[in-house]
């Protein structure tokens, strides 16, 4: 077989919104697995949660102090204190086992049981044990049920905890534990294998040198899809070799295939002929910037996502696609999970109707900064920005002091004591 070395530009290119639309028509939630208790924060839960159990099971005092009948401290005051006989202890799993009768109190610290006939916790800055302990003066008046956590005071049996969908905070966990869960439905994380290719590639972690480069963009990835939830398989470089990409990109292991470099129309961009064969290349060369010759297609039941090598393009691609599907197929947001501001623009930015444009920005004083340098291969503009104005399709720029939204890089703009210690010491 004679191979086709020509290169074909992109005959026509996709709008992002259709390729949005492609994906909202096909990307579903996982199915469910049971995860522990101890590893389901910032899982998302699929089903809902209903308590068993009533928190706490005992009637406990929140207060340490002295367990009695509170009507029998009616009339008590600093000058004229009651006095009630203290028959036991009461402590945190070890209760006191007999009734309280009339005229009777029981030490008691919190979280303990309060025993029976008792009805408040008298709160022990109030009132005056004897010395042998056999007595307690009380000096306040203590309306009934005071200092009681009554059963269920917490959580009821029968009660809604949590709802799916909801990714689990630190506490939703404990709540769980507190109910006696002791693992919990939660949506499947997506499976990715990254499928890095590229002959001038060296692992991360080598030297650059030669006419070899290290590869950044799985490392850039990996982060990514930690945030997103994701999985990531193990996995090797490829040499731009079409039967290793192939065998690749065929496995039946995973929800997702990243492949980086090799998307586009080059002598080396083997990835969307090999989708085609495999499964379908539904979209190959978008309308926007950077990122334009990306891909996505299907083999199976797996979504393929073609970044470019470029790291900028590769990072735009990963965000516009694979990243909403990959948070939508493990149960969450589709939605962009950058924070988000909305300032000047200090400077005008150029794009063109009928393409998206990703930008990197910096934001000084208050006013966004179009970086300058907007080539596709320089990394480094995305450390400098601190996020990303999107041009829509329809728009052919914005103008010098339009109010705009940055979408940022990090959740917090400066504010650690690193960046305050920077502040202070620069001239
Ligand atoms: P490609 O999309 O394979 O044509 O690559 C476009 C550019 O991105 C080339 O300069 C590549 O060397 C570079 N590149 C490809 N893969 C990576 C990678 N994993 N990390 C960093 N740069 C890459
Ligand atoms: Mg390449």
């Amino acid at each position: 077989m004679v191979r086709d070395v020509r290169m074909r530009g992109f005959a026509d290119r996709a709008d992002l919104e259709e390729v949005e639309a492609f994906l909202d028509r096909h990307v579903r939630t996982l199915p469910s697995e049971s995860v522990p208790l101890l590893d389901c924060f910032e899982r998302v839960l699929s089903e809902p949660i209903k308590s068993e159990v009533d928190v706490p099971s005992f009637p406990r005092s929140a207060m340490d102090g002295y367990a009695l009948r509170g009507e029998e401290t009616f009339g008590a005051s600093d000058y004229d204190g009651i006095r009630f006989d203290v028959i036991g202890t009461s402590l945190p799993g070890a209760p006191f086992l007999s009734r309280v009768a009339p005229g009777q109190a029981v030490r008691i610290m919190t979280g303990a049981p309060v025993p029976e006939g008792a009805d408040v916790v008298v709160m022990a800055e109030v009132c005056e044990e004897s010395e042998g302990g056999e007595a307690v003066l009380v000096s306040e008046a203590v309306p009934p049920k005071k200092n009681v956590g009554v059963v269920g005071e917490d959580i009821q049996r029968g009660d809604l905890i949590l709802s799916p969908g909801r990714r689990l905070r630190p506490q939703d966990a404990g709540v769980l534990a507190s109910v006696g869960r002791a693992s919990i439905p939660c949506v499947r994380r997506p499976k990715v294998r990254l499928l890095v290719t590229g002959d001038e590639l060296l692992p991360a972690g080598s030297m650059p040198g030669g006419v070899h480069i290290v590869d950044s963009n799985s490392v850039v990835l990996r982060g990514l899809l930690a945030r997103d939830g994701a999985e990531v398989l193990p996995f090797e470089i490829l040499p731009d070799v079409p039967e290793m990409i192939r065998g690749v990109m065929a496995a039946n292991d995973s929800d997702v295939v990243l492949v980086s470099g090799g998307s586009s129309v080059g002598q080396e961009d083997h990835a969307p002929r090999l989708l085609a064969e495999l499964g379908t290349l539904d979209f190959h060369g978008i309308s926007m910037r950077p990122s334009s010759p990306a891909g996505i297609g299907r083999i199976e039941e797996r979504f393929v996502f073609l970044l470019p090598g470029n790291p900028v393009s590769c990072l735009a691609a990963y965000e516009f696609f694979a990243g909403p599907t990959l948070r939508r197929l493990g149960g969450r947001s589709g939605r962009w999970p950058h924070r988000r501001v909305r300032l000047p623009l200090a400077r005008k930015i150029v794009s063109s109707i009928g393409r998206t444009d990703y930008v990197r920005v910096a934001i000084e004083d208050k006013m966004v900064r179009p970086i300058a340098t907007s080539g596709a291969s320089i990394l480094s503009s995305t450390v400098r920005a601190s996020g990303a104005v999107i041009v829509p399709r329809e728009q052919e720029g914005m103008g010098e002091g339009e109010e705009v939204e940055v979408l940022l890089y990090d959740d917090e703009l400066g504010s650690s004591e690193f960046d305050q210690k920077e502040k202070v010491e620069s001239p």
